[in-house]
């Protein structure tokens, strides 16, 4: 089992009137080694535990300590991804990072048999590589429709297959999770479970790609800390996933941060892709954002398309019809050719054995 995260090694700051002995002896006797550090006309402390047992927090309780600075990051497992990227996340012929761009297409939720199978034809003839579409619905209304369960999962597993696409789907609950798992290509973690933290051990240990939606209120330091549960498990395939973030803002659903694509990118090997969609909040307004997040660097899309929206029984306004999704995956392959990027196909995928 890998190492979980520890305050191993602090920098303590003693406020001015402190006495250094007395907090050296406190911490010592919790069993940390500590070196004093002459800080101009401040003293602070450098502290180290063994046992790698106690958090940062508990040393903010020992008097005469100002503030305390943990040396280990939070999310060790997420960072050590850095450098480890290769050929990127490759789920059936979607392929996410390593000099490929993928986009996830289809409803909100699966309607019935022959609606989703028409759609993944539509998407897969657009350009896409897999095929998205809800069973288990995360609804803000109970009364809301929640999604057909299973039947629905068989269903999306049926169309996807007959065009070659692999699929995506979100589960809810960890107690899906092995019956789910059977049939799904990728487990989505949806924004609103983002630290339901059985369910990512559950998704993870599947050994599954996860694609892991940021909450709508969470920081990034949140986001990586879910990614790291999964990574616990020993299994690095996570793709994250910004979808926007709720603010001050009412012209849009919720306010993509696009800032954060290339934040990660810097500093973390795990795949970013965005949801254009459901931050948009409305079909017109997709285009643009999916635009800008392949210019920011994002590794793919994950859009929601449906040839009659009118008829849809969830999230109808921001559904793109499919020759508006035909333009826009245009305009990804040019846009990701222009930074050196391939947009996966059904053919790339033949030809790189993915
Ligand atoms: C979805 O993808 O259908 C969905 C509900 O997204 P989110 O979890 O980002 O709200
Ligand atoms: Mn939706």
């Amino acid at each position: 089992m890998l190492a979980p995260a520890t305050d191993a090694a602090l920098i303590i700051l003693l406020s001015l009137d402190a006495r250094p002995a007395s907090v050296v002896a406190a911490l010592k006797e919790l069993g940390l080694d500590v070196e004093v550090l002459h800080l101009g006309d401040r003293t602070g402390l450098y502290a180290r535990d063994p046992r790698g047992e106690l958090p940062a927090e508990s040393i903010g309780r020992i008097a005469g300590v100002e503030r305390v600075m943990s040396l280990s990051p939070r999310a060790p497992l997420a960072l050590a991804t850095k450098g480890r990227e290769g050929g990127g996340i490759a789920v059936g012929p979607a392929r996410f990072g390593g000099g490929f761009v993928s986009v996830i297409a289809g409803p909100c939720a699966v309607e019935d048999g022959e609606s989703i199978k028409s759609i993944a034809r539509q998407v897969a003839a657009a350009g896409a590589t897999a095929l998205r579409g809800g069973a288990f619905k995360v609804r803000t209304s109970p009364h809301s429709f929640q999604g057909g369960g299973i039947e629905a999962l068989a269903e999306l597993h049926a169309a996807a297959r007959e065009v070659g696409l692999s699929f995506f789907t979100e589960l809810t609950d960890p107690r899906q999770v092995a019956q789910a798992a059977e049939l799904v290509d990728g487990i989505q973690i949806g924004a609103r479970h983002m630290q339901n933290f059985p369910l990512l051990l559950e998704a993870g240990r599947t050994g599954k790609p996860i694609l892991l939606k940021r909450h709508m209120a969470a920081d990034v330091d949140e986001w990586l800390l879910a990614a790291e549960y999964i990574l616990t498990t020993g299994n690095e395939r996570v793709i994250l996933c910004e979808r926007g973030l709720k603010s001050a803002e009412s012209h849009v659903r919720y306010l993509l941060d696009l800032g954060v694509v290339p934040w990660l990118k810097q500093r973390i090997g795990l795949p970013v892709i965005v949801d254009p969609s459901h931050a948009a909040g409305d079909w017109r307004l997709v285009p643009a954002l999916a635009r800008a997040a392949i210019a920011a660097g994002a590794d793919g899309l994950i859009v929601e398309v449906h040839p009659r929206p009118e008829t849809t029984r969830s999230d109808a306004l921001q559904a793109l019809p499919p020759a508006d999704f035909k333009r826009l995956l245009e305009q990804v392959r040019a846009l990701a050719a222009l930074d050196g990027r391939q947009l996966a196909s059904l053919e790339t995928a033949d030809a790189v054995g993915g």
